[in-house]
């Protein structure tokens, strides 16, 4: 059981350096193409191994069409005390309730 634990937490560093350098693909790309796949790739390792993505990367990503949320792609309103950030490509809305 111990063992198995100590496993687990060597295989999430790795996932956390993965994520790591995926964010530096996503966040400088060469092309287009390139960012979706680094942004997909990204969400992708820290499902499969349950590790969760810096607030930092995870506030700035659509987790739908995976591109860079900027100020030209996207709409931030606050309504009811929530930070409410639209897509404007593909419409999804993401809601950042409390302490951000
Ligand atoms: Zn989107």
């Amino acid at each position: 059981m111990r063992k198995n634990h100590l496993r687990n937490n060597i295989r999430r560093r790795h996932a956390l350096a993965g994520i790591e350098s995926m964010t530096r693909l996503w966040s400088n790309p060469e092309s287009e193409e390139v960012a979706h796949n680094a942004g997909t790739t990204l969400i992708a390792i820290a499902r499969r191994n349950r590790v969760r993505i810096p607030r930092r990367i995870r506030m700035r990503i659509c987790r739908t069409c995976k591109k860079a949320l900027n100020s030209t792609n996207s709409k931030t309103r606050i309504k009811m005390k929530c930070v409410v950030v639209s897509c404007l490509d593909c419409g999804r809305v993401h809601r950042y309730y409390g302490g951000v």
